[in-house]
């Protein structure tokens, strides 16, 4: 099965800082696949990381089409789909698990041994992997538009996030860095679990931003020796009883430590350049009892909670996407958001 045209735009990752626009073939639909018309793609911290350095060990080696947070139309289904038809509006994780392995069948399906990545988001079109359209697609609800759909992926990450540190109603949340991730944490924390949520992060603006969208405290980070008092006033000189590290700098991890509740729970979410170490008080982590959890990625029961928090509009594009530009402007849009701060929170590309 084949669409009208043969070729179609779709940006390709050469290397490092080199993504290129180029015509290439329409994808042939193999059995149990589909292809979907991307009608939003969203721009994502791991895509800059990934622009910067050329590569992601796991997700994608170059030459390779690029970006993995999409929603779009189901324009044709390969033999053997049943789920989905033409016409319908989609969208679909980046990733599939096995469902067989050690970690799957323990419920740990974003270990998978197997997991099945697929990137090509910055295209016209989509090609879907069987297991994807079996296990981590879905419908979109009629209350949402494409660009709030696509944040189902990284939403699902922030979800998954939240839950590993066994969050309750009430709870005081410490969340250190404020990019689209720390923001959704902000919003989740709040009106998903009740908590009372301090929202830290290195610039003033993105402190305000986070106020705005729903944080009850801000405090700008500077140095250790102030923050740590301030955190600990606001929290009746215990420290918060979640922190989430949603920078991804060892620092920040160390300084997380410091943060915490004597009983309380770190995520350290943010994921560091590799290769770094990190040095923690072993004393403090023992005698104080601080659970240490990391996250990553996400499995297709977070993606479905995080359709469902869409849905019921506890997080949407309005807050996270401030800017919107066509496929052919992504180069640059990668570029200024790895070299420049410009008040980009996530960029929705428009093929
Ligand atoms: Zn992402
Ligand atoms: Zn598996």
């Amino acid at each position: 099965m084949q669409v009208a045209v043969e070729t179609m735009q779709a940006a390709v990752l050469y290397g490092k800082e080199d993504v290129r626009l180029e015509a290439v073939p329409v994808p042939v639909l193999g059995f149990g696949e589909m292809l979907v018309r991307v009608r939003t793609a969203l721009t994502c911290g791991t895509d800059v990381k990934v622009f910067r350095r050329g590569y992601h060990a796991k997700m994608i080696n170059p030459p390779a089409l690029f970006g993995h947070e999409m929603a779009g139309d189901v324009v044709l289904v390969g033999d053997g789909v049943t789920k989905f038809r033409a016409g319908q509006r989609v969208v679909a994780a980046n990733s599939a698990p096995c469902d067989r392995c050690f970690f799957c069948r323990r419920g740990q399906q974003n270990l998978c041994e197997d997991l099945l990545f697929n990137n090509g988001a910055y295209a016209e079109f989509i090609r879907l992997p069987a297991r994807i359209v079996e296990k981590n697609t879905y419908l979109i609800p009629e209350s949402l538009d494409y660009k709030d759909a696509a944040l189902a992926e990284p939403l699902a990450c922030a979800v998954r996030g939240l839950e590993q540190t066994g969050i309750q109603r009430g709870d005081t949340v410490a969340v250190m860095g404020l990019g689209p991730i720390g923001l959704m944490l902000v919003r989740l924390a709040k009106y998903a679990y009740g908590a009372r949520v301090i929202a830290m992060a290195r610039r003033q603006e993105q402190v305000d931003r986070a106020l705005l969208l729903g944080a009850d405290e801000g405090m700008q980070m500077g140095a250790h020796a102030t923050l740590v008092p301030r955190l600990k006033a606001a929290t009746s000189g215990r420290g918060a009883d979640i922190v989430m590290e949603a920078i991804g700098h060892p620092d920040s991890w160390e300084l997380a430590t410091l943060l915490v509740r004597k009983g309380g729970c770190i995520n350290f979410f943010g994921g560091c350049p590799s290769g770094t170490k990190v040095g923690l008080d072993t004393g403090l982590l023992h005698y104080s009892e601080i659970t240490c959890k990391a996250s990553f990625h996400h499995t297709p029961a977070h993606i479905r909670q995080a359709i469902g928090y869409l849905a019921d509009g506890k997080i949407s594009a309005k807050q996270l996407v401030n800017h919107e530009q066509p496929l052919s402007d992504l180069p640059r849009v990668l570029h200024e958001m790895a070299h420049r701060r410009n008040g980009q929170i996530k960029t929705a590309i428009i093929p």
